[in-house]
């Protein structure tokens, strides 16, 4: 269901206007309905929420090998979570849909990767995360994740664009790159700071190892907004406030992109 095409609904344009004849009148001095602002109106873009909350229960499903670009790789992981227990899963979930209320106000039509977060479901797998969108098509896919470093200290966000790996990602790379540094403007925006413990300092990384990007015929990132071993990380991630942070950062990023 998540691969469906969809149509866009259109963008909606201005009252019609009432020019002339007996409703004139009567027109001239109703309240005028102006144009709803919808500056993402017409686009699709699918939002991939890392890990499924029940992965752990399925190991043999989770633990199947399947195509990643070229090579291959378990279907999913069961993801990681703070030193509290807040699970990965639950984080990209409530971020996700954060995301998707934010988009859709803005007209953008949003396809989702996974429908729930609870513990009988399980996956889907990173090939079917990777493919979400190509058949629509859509115009960005943002997969949500959240780090688990024990590096001392480690935290912040960073960003993952797909390398130029033909025939995989030769399409997106670029795309792609400038997906990622949007997404990165859109989080420091929200004064979110880049991760210092990973990606070189600046925010930004490129893998070739991610089936989740490499299956993509659209333009794809992933982005992993902090790291949940961090208190720091935790506190905001496990805050309404905090969660929301993020789903700002991440849709500012997008209308950057998009726009
Ligand atoms: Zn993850």
């Amino acid at each position: 269901m998540l691969l469906a095409g969809g149509i866009a609904p259109a963008a909606y344009s201005s009252a019609s206007s009432v020019e002339g004849g007996p409703a004139s009148r009567v027109a001239a001095s109703a309240p005028r309905i102006t144009t709803v602002a919808r500056p993402l109106g017409g686009k699709v873009v699918v939002i991939d929420p890392g890990h499924q909350l029940g992965n752990h229960n399925f190991p043999a499903k989770i633990n199947r090998l399947v195509p990643a670009g070229g090579f291959k790789k378990p279907c999913n992981t069961t993801g990681t979570a703070t030193n509290g227990g807040y699970p990965e899963a639950t984080l990209t979930w409530r971020v996700a849909r954060n995301v998707k209320r934010r988009l859709e106000r803005l007209g953008a039509t949003v396809r989702m990767t996974r429908h729930s977060n609870r513990q009988d479901r399980w996956g889907p797998c990173v090939d079917a995360r990777g493919r979400a969108g190509n058949r629509i098509p859509a115009d960005a896919k943002l997969s949500i994740h959240g780090d688990g470093s024990t590096v001392s200290g480690a935290h912040g966000f960073h960003v993952i664009a797909p390398t130029d790996r033909r025939p995989w990602t030769h399409d997106i790379y670029r795309s792609s790159k400038r997906l990622a540094v949007a997404t990165r403007a859109g989080l420091k925006g929200e004064r979110l700071s880049v991760a210092n413990y990973i990606a070189g300092g600046d925010g930004l990384d490129f893998r070739s190892d991610l089936g989740t990007l490499n299956l993509s015929n659209v333009p794809t990132v992933m982005v992993e907004l902090g790291n949940m071993r961090s208190a720091v990380d935790a506190r905001r991630m496990t805050s309404r406030h905090g969660r929301a942070t993020y789903a700002a950062g991440l849709v500012a990023g997008l209308r950057r992109f998009l726009g």
